[in-house]
C-alpha cells in the first residue's frame, strides 16, 4: 500500500460516518441492552414449552408419508400464522416414502423368548410370515468386515457394539456405522438379515430406529435394531455356548414418490428485509414416539424465539428472521437439501447471513460454537453473544460447526453458522424410541434455550455488519 492510499484510508476512517469494515462495527449499547431485556423475558416465558405440548399432543408422530406428517404440516402453518409471523409459506419437496408394518422377533432355540425390536429406516421386508435362522455374533462392524464373503449363508448377522454416553453425543457417530451400512456388509457376507444393538445409551426395553444409508427403495437385507436389554440377553446366551435361532418377521412398505414440505415463517426485517437469519428445527419425526426431543423441541424453540423478539421490540430487527421447519430430516436431510439447492439455483443463498438449527433435544445450552468461515472481524459479535448468554451458563467454545444437521447443506454453500450446544447426556436414552414423548421435557430447560436463542437471533438480525 503506498503512502497516498494510506493517507486516504486514514482520512476515510476518521471521517466515515458509518462503518468502513466489520472491525469498526461494534455491537451497539442499545442492541446489547435489548438482547439482555429479551433474554430476561424469555427466561420467564413458557411459550416454547406450550408450543411443544400442542405439537406432540394434538399431532403426535410426524413420519413422512403418514397422516401424522400431514397434520404436522397443517399444524406448523396454522401455528406460525397464529403467532403473528409476517409471512408463512411452504415449499414442496419430492422424496421417496417408506413406512413400517409388522415387526416381531422371537428366540426359538434354546428357549422361546420374545425380543423387542424395530426396523431401521427403509428396511426390506422378510418373506411373509418371517424367516428363521441362527444368529452369528460380531462385537462390531469392523469384526463383521473380517468375516469371509458369503460365509453367513442362511444366518443372521448380529452386531452388538454399544454406544457410549457423552455430554456432546460423541458416541453416536462412532457407533452409527452398524446402523447405516451394516445391511450392505451383512448382505456381502451372505446373511439373510442384519440385527444390531440399538444406537442408544439407555437400558430400557425400547429399540431405537434410525436411518440407513439408503436414499430410495430398500436396504439389501432386512435391517433391525434390538433394545439394549435384548442385545445383552443374546450376548449372554452366546456366552453360555448356545447358538440362538430366532424368528424375524418384518413387513415394511416402499411408498414410492411422495411430497413433503418445508414450512417457513418470517419476521420481516425493517431495514434489510432480503437479508436472512435462519433459525429452525425439523418438523418430521420418527414414528415410534411423538417426536418431542427429536425434534419438536427445536421447532418450538425456534418459533418461540422469533415470536418473543417480535412481541417485545417496538420495530422489527434490521434483518429478516426466517424460521424454517424442515421436512424429512430423519430420512436423510431431504427437506434441507432441497431448500439449499433451490437457494443456490436462484442466487438467494448469498442473502443468508448466518444460521443455526436446534436439533439435539431439550437439554440446556452450555456452549456457543462458530463456523470457521465467520470473518475474524465478526468474531467479537459471537463473543458478545456468548457473553450475554453467560448468565444462562453458556460459555464460548472452540471447534468448527455446521450449525446442526439441516444447516449442513447451507454451511456447505458457505453460509456462516453457530451451534448453541445443548447438554445431550440423556438425549440418546430417548432418541428414535417410543419414549421420545413430551413428559421427558423440562420446562425450565426450554425457557433457558429460548433465552439463549433470543440473544443469538436478535443480535444477528440487528448488528449491521457481515459475518462473512
Ligand atoms: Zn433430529
Amino acid at each position: 500500500m503506498n503512502q497516498i492510499k494510506i493517507v486516504a484510508l486514514v482520512a476515510f476512517i476518521l471521517t466515515a460516518p458509518t462503518f468502513a469494515s466489520n472491525s469498526l462495527i461494534p455491537v451497539s449499547k442499545e442492541t446489547k441492552e435489548m438482547a439482555v431485556s429479551l433474554r430476561d423475558k424469555a427466561i420467564k416465558d413458557d411459550s416454547a414449552y406450550e408450543i411443544l405440548k400442542s405439537l406432540t399432543t394434538e399431532v403426535g408422530a410426524r413420519h413422512p408419508g403418514t397422516p401424522g406428517e400431514k397434520a404436522g404440516i397443517e399444524w406448523g402453518i396454522n401455528k406460525l400464522k397464529a403467532l403473528g409471523f409476517d409471512k408463512v409459506y411452504t415449499e414442496d419437496v419430492k422424496m421417496n416414502g417408506w413406512v413400517r408394518g409388522i415387526e416381531t422377533a422371537e428366540v426359538l432355540i434354546p428357549s422361546y423368548q420374545k425380543l423387542t425390536i424395530t426396523a431401521l429406516g427403509r428396511s426390506k421386508s422378510t418373506p411373509e410370515g418371517g424367516l428363521e435362522a441362527q444368529i452369528v455374533h460380531f462385537e462390531s462392524y469392523a469384526d463383521l468386515e473380517k468375516a469371509a464373503d458369503g460365509s453367513l449363508k442362511g444366518k443372521i448377522a448380529f452386531i452388538s457394539n454399544r454406544m457410549e454416553r457423552f455430554k456432546n453425543g460423541a458416541g453416536y457417530g462412532r457407533a452409527n456405522i452398524a446402523r447405516s451400512k451394516g445391511h450392505e456388509l451383512a448382505a456381502k457376507k451372505g446373511a439373510e438379515a442384519l440385527l444390531i444393538r440399538s444406537i442408544g445409551t439407555d437400558d430400557h426395553r425400547n429399540p431405537h430406529t434410525g436411518a440407513t444409508n439408503v436414499a430410495m427403495g430398500y436396504t439389501m437385507v432386512p435391517a433391525v435394531a434390538l433394545s439394549n436389554p435384548d442385545a445383552d440377553q443374546l450376548v449372554r446366551l452366546i456366552g453360555y455356548g448356545h447358538s440362538p435361532k430366532i424368528r424375524l418377521n418384518i413387513q415394511t412398505k416402499d411408498l414410492g414418490a411422495i411430497v413433503t414440505k418445508n414450512v417457513i415463517g418470517e419476521m420481516t426485517g425493517r431495514e434489510l428485509p432480503n437479508e436472512v437469519v435462519v433459525i429452525g428445527g425439523h418438523l418430521d419425526s420418527w414414528d415410534l414416539g411423538t417426536g418431542a426431543v427429536d425434534d419438536g423441541a427445536g421447532v418450538a424453540i425456534a418459533m418461540a424465539t422469533a415470536t418473543l423478539i417480535k412481541n417485545n421490540t417496538e420495530m422489527r430487527p434490521r434483518r429478516t428472521i426466517r424460521v424454517i421447519l424442515w421436512g424429512a430430516e430423519e430420512l436423510g436431510l431431504i427437506g434441507a437439501r432441497a431448500y439449499a439447492k433451490a437457494r443456490e439455483a436462484d442466487g438467494t443463498i448469498a442473502n443468508h447471513v448466518i444460521g443455526s438449527e436446534s436439533d439435539f433435544g431439550a437439554g440446556p445450552v452450555y456452549g456457543l460454537q462458530s463456523s470457521d468461515n465467520i470473518s475474524e472481524n465478526a468474531m467479537h459479535v459471537v463473543d458478545t453473544m456468548a457473553g450475554l448468554m453467560g448468565e444462562l451458563g453458556v460459555t464460548r467454545r472452540s471447534g468448527n460447526t455446521s450449525g446442526g444437521p439441516d444447516m449442513m447443506p447451507l454451511a456447505a454453500l458457505g453460509v456462516p453458522a453457530l451451534n448453541l450446544m445443548q447438554d445431550g447426556t440423556d438425549y440418546f436414552d430417548l432418541h428414535h424410541t417410543p419414549d421420545d414423548t413430551f413428559d421427558k421435557v423440562n420446562p425450565e430447560h426450554m425457557r433457558q434455550n429460548v433465552a439463549a436463542w433470543t440473544v443469538f437471533a436478535f443480535i444477528a438480525a440487528e448488528w449491521p455488519g457481515s459475518f462473512k
